[in-house]
């Protein structure tokens, strides 16, 4: 035998039954961005290079150690295979001129690529779902995307995921801060692990989102960029929160909230779970009102949030609401070929119809006898057999054997008229 060949670690195949649950989280959302007015983007896997260098800002955790870049080796190109996908939403948004006509919502699902160690929760190949509302500058469209995730928990059923928001003010108020934290970090130069002696100067924002836990008390006590907030940042903040208490959404202002990447400014948030340890973020968002800009739009404004699917469904499944896969309505057993034709004419009528029929088919040792194939519809979770018997199909009739009611009867049906019995069969 050939050499058996897995996936690249860290990146995960995503097989039935377990599939189902993906496919019912991706009608979830279809759902809810409907109701929201967001319309989906859909933007190539692998982008430049320097779209995520220029957006996500040179000294951050992705664009240092995590991403899957190479040359192509056609033509020398630098490519990368997506990190995130705001950086390529926002190029679509430019490269097409979508915002000549005012704002726009948009929102997207499918896999990102990184880097890093694999563990619970954190995947080389990890799969985002995202909003971004562009060209919109106020705080009832970043209140109004808060709003989104917490009906999205509601749809899914999640409890036990929780808001904590920050602003990050603007550039201006930012660079006072920044002097600030040089400040105090050089104070404390002994406590500062490799990497971050390394971001004091270029990057000390980046210090404050470290996942070291021997700095984690340094980092508490480190300056609050919330101290050096203008009226209108915090104005801006106060409206938001002002919106989310009407509506009835708790949170907790967090001053240690910064996010990994360098794009945000004002509002930032996170929604995180005590449940999967170390892997506690399952969304994070904010504004990033120069990220349109810096890669070669007119200026606009924008702010957004990404969700890890794989985070949901594993929340879902710590909280026991996972979900049973759907089984087909109606497993056909066929005796033997000489009924094939007849039927899967049938079988083809009824789907026509919308029933869900799983049609029995020959293994490597054959068709299999009839006990067999009631062995295989049972398994099936079908709520009945059709039965093309060779006595029944002569009559021009099918027998309906139900297989999760041990007491009904098995009655026939008329193989003319199926659309007149076909509905019996679908499932309410
Ligand atoms: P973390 O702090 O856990 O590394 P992050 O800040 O790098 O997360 P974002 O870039 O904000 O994450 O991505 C948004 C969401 O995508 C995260 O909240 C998380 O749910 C999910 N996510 C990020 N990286 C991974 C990964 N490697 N594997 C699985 N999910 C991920
Ligand atoms: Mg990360």
């Amino acid at each position: 035998m050939a050499e058996q060949l897995k996936a690249v670690k860290g990146m995960n195949d995503i097989l039935p039954p377990d599939s189902a649950r993906w496919e019912w989280l991706e009608e979830k959302v279809r759902a809810l961005m409907q109701r929201y007015g967001y319309q989906n983007l859909r933007t190539p896997i692998v982008e430049p290079t320097p779209l995520f260098v220029r957006g996500l800002g040179e000294v951050t955790d992705i664009v240092e150690k995590e991403m899957y870049s190479f040359e192509d080796s056609m033509n020398g190109d630098r490519l990368t295979l997506r990190p995130e996908n705001t950086a390529g939403v926002v190029r679509a948004v430019v490269e097409h001129s979508l915002l000549y006509d005012g704002g726009k919502r948009i929102y997207y699902m499918g896999p990102m690529f990184r880097h890093e160690r694999p563990q619970r929760g954190r995947y080389r190949q990890f799969h985002q779902i995202g909003a971004e509302a562009l060209g919109f500058a106020g705080p009832d469209v970043d209140a109004e995307l808060i709003l989104m995730c917490r009906a999205l928990w509601q749809d899914l059923g999640l409890a036990d995921v929780r808001l904590e928001l920050n602003s990050l003010g603007q550039p201006d108020e930012r660079r006072a801060h920044r002097e600030a934290l040089i400040n105090y970090f050089e104070q404390h130069r002994d406590q500062l692990d490799a990497e971050a002696q390394r971001r004091l100067h270029s990057n000390p924002l980046r210090i404050l989102d470290t996942k070291n836990p021997a700095m984690q008390a340094l980092v508490e006590a480190a300056p609050k960029l919330m101290d050096y907030l203008g009226e209108a940042s915090l104005a801006h903040l106060d409206a938001v929160r002002a919106v989310l208490d009407a509506n009835g959404v708790p949170y907790r202002i967090n001053p240690r909230l910064v996010r990994g990447m360098d794009y945000y400014n004002l509002t930032v948030f996170e929604w995180v779970t005590d449940r999967l340890g170390s892997q506690g973020t399952v969304c994070g968002g904010g504004r990033y009102d120069y990220l349109i800009e810096q890669i070669g739009g007119k200026p606009a404004p924008a702010v957004g949030w990404a969700l890890g699917m794989e985070r949901v469904l594993e929340l879902l499944k710590e909280l026991g609401t996972a979900r049973a896969p759907k089984a087909p309505d109606v497993y056909a057993v066929v005796p033997g070929p000489q009924a094939l034709a007849a039927a899967m004419k049938t079988v083809e009528a009824l789907r026509e119809q919308g029933v869900a029929v799983l049609m029995h088919a020959a293994g490597k040792d054959g068709w299999g006898s009839m006990k067999s194939q009631f062995k295989k519809a049972d398994a099936s979770g079908a709520r009945v057999a059709l039965v093309f018997g060779d006595d029944e199909l002569a009559r021009g009739e099918v027998a309906v054997k139900p297989l999760r009611d041990a007491g009904a009867a098995q009655s026939t049906r008329t193989l003319a008229d199926v659309a007149a019995w076909a509905a019996e069969l679908r499932a309410a």
